[in-house]
C-alpha cells in the first residue's frame, strides 16, 4: 500500500462548535469506550466522544466478514470491569462482541456524550488558548485534553497490485464486506493468509464454484480449542461470578506463559512448532501442497493463526492454493506469477491494516504546528506507549508500542485507559497542560529498542508490520510481558513530564 501520499483532508462546511470539554475522545470501539467508562466512573462528566461511522463498536462493527470472531477466548478479551456469564463460545463471534461493545455505551451512560457521523478531519493544539481544536465532518469540538482512540487496525490496506483498479467483477475488503454480492457458485479470489483471511477462506469454500487463496508467505497455524458453553456454565459464571473471575485469570496466564515463544527460547519455539507443523501434516495429506503450506521464517515473526478448518478447506477440489505470487490484477480475474490466469468474478483483499503508518497522525498538530505523522516518521515515539513529545494534552489509545504478539490487547488497553484517567485528574489538579520531555521520550524508545533485540519479530529474515518499514524497527508492538506493561505504564506518573503554563479560565461546559 502507497501510505506515502495521503489523500488531502476535506474541507469543512459546518464550523459548528458541537462540544467545550475537558477531554474528547476520537473513536468508540474498545479503546474509545474503556477511556469513556474511565472518566464516567470517576466522575469526570466532562468529555465527548466522536466517531467517523453511524454506530460504535470499532473494528468489530466494521468486520462482518463471513466466520469472523476473535481468537482470543472471550472471557479474557473483554472488560475485566463488565464481565458477562453470556458468551456462547470461548471464542466470541463477531456479532456478540459488538453487542457487548453497544450495551457498554448504552450501560455506561457514553451515548449523550457521542457524535456519530463525525470524522476528525483535523486536530490542532492551540498554543494560545492552550487546548485541543478539533474539526470533524459534523463540526468542531473543543477540548482542554484529546485521546485519540482510532486503533490501528481500523483503515484498510489495499495492495500495491499492478491493474488491481481495472478489475470488472466485485472487489472488496475484508474489513468492508459487501453482502449485496451474492456468493453462490462464483468464482472468488481471496488475496492474503493472515488472521481475516483464514477465519473468510472455509466459509467460502463452502459456498463458492471454486476458490483461489493467494498466499505471499504461509502462515503458522495450531488447533483452535474452541466449543460452546453450557448452559450449565454459563448459569455458574452468572451466579458465582469468582468463578468467570478465575477463568480470566487462568487464561491471562496461560498466554503470558506463550511470550517466551516471541523472546525466542528454543524449548518454548520448539514446542509450539511441533503443534503447527504436526497440525498441518494431521490435516493435509498431499505432501506438495503441505510443503507449500508449511512457513519459512520464524515462529510468532508474525501472528500464530488458529484455526481446525482453512487446511481443510485447501484440500477440497474446486480450492486451489496459490503461491507463485500475483503478477498482476486484469478486467477478468489474475495473472499469477508462473503464467497462469485465473478468471475471477469477485476478489476479496484480505490485506490486513495501515497499521505503521497510521493515517489519523497526519491529521493531528501539536505545538508550533508539528504534524505527528512527521514526529513518527520513523516509526512511533512516545512516552507509556500513550503520549508524545510535543503534543500536549495528547493521549493515544492503541498507538506505537501496544500492540501484542500473544495476549488480549483489551489489557492494554484498560491499563491506557487508567492511565488515562490519571493523567486527566493531573492536568485537572495543576490546571495546566503537560507533555512529555524530549529526554524522556528518547529514553522511552531507547528501553523498548533495547527490550526488541533479540525477540522472534526482529529475527532475520522476518518482516512483518510490526516493523516501521523506514527504520526497521518494531515500533507497533510492546515487546514485553502484558503484566509488565501494567505495571511500568497502567498508572499515571508524572515525572516524564513538563507541565506547562496554567490553562486559561476555558469555559468549559460537559459535553
Ligand atoms: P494481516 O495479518 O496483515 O494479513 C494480511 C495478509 O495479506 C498477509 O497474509 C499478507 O501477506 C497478505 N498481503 C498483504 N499485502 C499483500 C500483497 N500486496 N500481495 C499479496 N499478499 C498480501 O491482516 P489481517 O488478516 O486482516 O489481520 C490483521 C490483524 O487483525 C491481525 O494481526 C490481528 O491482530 C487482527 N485480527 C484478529 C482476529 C481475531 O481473531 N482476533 C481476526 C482477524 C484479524 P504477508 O504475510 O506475506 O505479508
Amino acid at each position: 500500500m502507497s501510505t506515502a501520499v495521503r489523500p488531502p483532508v476535506p474541507a469543512v462546511e459546518d464550523e459548528t462548535l458541537l462540544s467545550d470539554t475537558d477531554v474528547l475522545i476520537v473513536g468508540t470501539g474498545f479503546s474509545g469506550l474503556a477511556v469513556g467508562t474511565r472518566l464516567a466512573r470517576q466522575g469526570r462528566h466532562s468529555f465527548a466522544l466522536v466517531d467517523r461511522a453511524s454506530s460504535v463498536g470499532g473494528t468489530w462493527r466494521d468486520n462482518t466478514y463471513p466466520g469472523a470472531a476473535c481468537d482470543i477466548p472471550s472471557h479474557l478479551y473483554s472488560f475485566s470491569f463488565r464481565p458477562s456469564a453470556s458468551w456462547s463460545h470461548v471464542y466470541g463471534r463477531q456479532p456478540q462482541i459488538l453487542d457487548y461493545l453497544e450495551q457498554t455505551a448504552r450501560e455506561e451512560g457514553l451515548l449523550p456524550h457521542t457524535f456519530l457521523d463525525a470524522e476528525m478531519l483535523d486536530a490542532t493544539w492551540d498554543e494560545q488558548a492552550q487546548r485541543w481544536d478539533v474539526r470533524t465532518s459534523r463540526g468542531r469540538h473543543l477540548a482542554t485534553t484529546l485521546v485519540t482512540a482510532c486503533g490501528h487496525l481500523s483503515d484498510p490496506a489495499i495492495p500495491d497490485l499492478e491493474g488491481l483498479d481495472t478489475f470488472a467483477g466485485e472487489i472488496f475488503h475484508s474489513a468492508r464486506w459487501n453482502h449485496d454480492v451474492d456468493l453462490a457458485g462464483k468464482r472468488i479470489g481471496v488475496v492474503g493468509t493472515g488472521a481475516s483471511a483464514i477465519q473468510i477462506v472455509p466459509e467460502l469454500a463452502e459456498v463458492a464454484g471454486s476458490l483461489t487463496v493467494f498466499q505471499r508467505s504461509a502462515p503458522y497455524i495450531v488447533p483452535r480449542k474452541d466449543r460452546p458453553y453450557s448452559e450449565a456454565e454459563k448459569a455458574m459464571f452468572g451466579r458465582l461470578p469468582e468463578t468467570a473471575r478465575q477463568l480470566r485469570e487462568s487464561l491471562f496466564w496461560d498466554s503470558e506463559a506463550r511470550f517466551p515463544q516471541r523472546l525466542g527460547v528454543p524449548a518454548f519455539l520448539d514446542q509450539m512448532k511441533k503443534a503447527a507443523l504436526d497440525h498441518l501434516t494431521a490435516q493435509v495429506a498431499d505432501p506438495d501442497l503441505r510443503d507449500r503450506l508449511t512457513p519459512s521464517y520464524e515462529l510468532g515473526c508474525k501472528r500464530i493463526l488458529l484455526s481446525n478448518t482453512y487446511y481443510p478447506a485447501l484440500t477440497r477440489s474446486h480450492v486451489h492454493l496459490e503461491t507463485s505470487g500475483i503478477a498482476r490484477v486484469t478486467e477478468t480475474g489474475v495473472v499469477a506469477r508462473d503464467g497462469s490466469e485465473i478468471a475471477l468474478d469477485v476478489l476479496v483483499v484480505a490485506t490486513g491494516f495501515e497499521a505503521t503508518d497510521l493515517p489519523f497522525a497526519y491529521r493531528v498538530r501539536g505545538r508550533d504546528g508539528r504534524l505527528l505523522s512527521e514526529h513518527w516518521a520513523e516509526g512511533g515515539r512516545t512516552v507509556a506507549s500513550t503520549s508524545v513529545a510535543g503534543f500536549p494534552n495528547l493521549f493515544v489509545m492503541q498507538g506505537p508500542s501496544t500492540g501484542l504478539g500473544a495476549g488480549s490487547i483489551v489489557y492494554i488497553i484498560e491499563s491506557q485507559a487508567s492511565y488515562i484517567g490519571g493523567a486527566v485528574d493531573f492536568v485537572a489538579d495543576n490546571g495546566a497542560p503537560i507533555e512529555p520531555t524530549p529526554q524522556a521520550e528518547d529514553a522511552y524508545v531507547a528501553d523498548l529498542d533495547a527490550r526488541s533485540e533479540g525477540t522472534v519479530w526482529l529475527s532475520e529474515g522476518c518482516s512483518s508490520w510490526y516493523r516501521h518499514p523506514v527504520s526497521g524497527r518494531l515500533s507497533a508492538l510492546w515487546p514485553d510481558y502484558m503484566s509488565r506493561y501494567r505495571a511500568e505504564n497502567g498508572t499515571f506518573d508524572a515525572e516524564p513530564y513538563a507541565v506547562g503554563a496554567p490553562v486559561p479560565d476555558l469555559a468549559a461546559t460537559g459535553g
